[in-house]
């Protein structure tokens, strides 16, 4: 498998005050890998660093095989998008209206992966609930036509229902586009179901890395690492 996205040692973090350590980590063509870990392990940390908006410290990213442009436009443009937790959708539109702002929308193609949203079209944002929003954010990063997307936080504020509605989503982004996916998730079961991968980060360091197969299967020691009990 080829790595359309790479982060090779990096250390990265905020006024010289490293956040991440040291990383390494993988994204192949229709590839979801789950980044898991506690509160301040430095997971959005990562997905700012992958996305060009964080320059490391050390180490390289590369998607393509090319190092990030400078400009976080240009990434973008070239096909990185970064979903971030505060959703990005714009509360005073409505949901077509949204979706229109984006550019390449190709509205068809996202009904047809995104079907929940097609009676919506014309409600305000603010109106949606907290998981039609998060679909909508989603949505709207996928009308750019990513090939590589660095959702954060995807189950911030929604019930583990509205969660499992919306992970069969990402699982096809990257089945039926091809699209490489870095998922940021709290719920370690539900990350491990949908992800092929996962990295379970500690104190700004990948502690544990593996198929989402035998992490489930192990799940007690992903709990260790987690916690950082191991
Ligand atoms: P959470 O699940 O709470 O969002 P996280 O795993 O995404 O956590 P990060 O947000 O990457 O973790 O934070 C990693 C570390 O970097 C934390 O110690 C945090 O306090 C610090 N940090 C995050 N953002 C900033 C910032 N803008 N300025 C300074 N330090 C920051």
């Amino acid at each position: 498998m080829t790595a359309v996205l790479k982060l090779a040692g990096v250390t990265a973090g905020y006024a010289g005050v490293p956040a991440v350590r040291d990383l390494d980590l993988e994204v192949g063509e229709g590839e979801v890998v789950a980044l898991l870990g506690p509160n301040g392990a430095g997971k959005t940390t990562t997905l700012l660093t992958a996305a060009g908006v964080i320059a490391p410290a050390a180490g390289t990213v590369t998607a393509y095989g090319k190092p990030l442009h400078r400009r976080v436009e240009r990434n973008a443009r070239a096909g990185l998008v970064l979903v971030p937790d505060t959703r990005g959708v714009f509360h005073g539109l409505t949901v077509r209206e949204n979706l229109a702002l984006a550019r390449r929308a190709d509205l068809g193609r996202v009904l047809e992966l995104f079907p929940t949203l097609e009676p919506l079209l014309s409600r305000r944002c603010g109106l949606l609930s907290g998981g039609e929003q998060q679909t909508l954010a989603i949505a709207k990063a996928l009308v750019s036509m990513p090939r590589i997307l660095l959702i954060d936080e995807l189950s911030m504020g929604l019930s583990p229902i509205a969660v499992q509605a919306i992970l069969p989503t990402v699982r096809a982004l990257a089945d039926r586009l091809g699209v490489a996916v870095v998922l940021v998730e709290q719920h370690i079961d539900l990350a491990l179901t949908v992800a092929d991968r996962a990295v379970v980060l500690h104190h700004g360091r990948a502690v544990l890395a593996g198929s989402a197969r035998r992490l489930r299967a192990q799940r007690h020691t992903v709990a260790e690492a987690y916690f950082g009990a191991s």
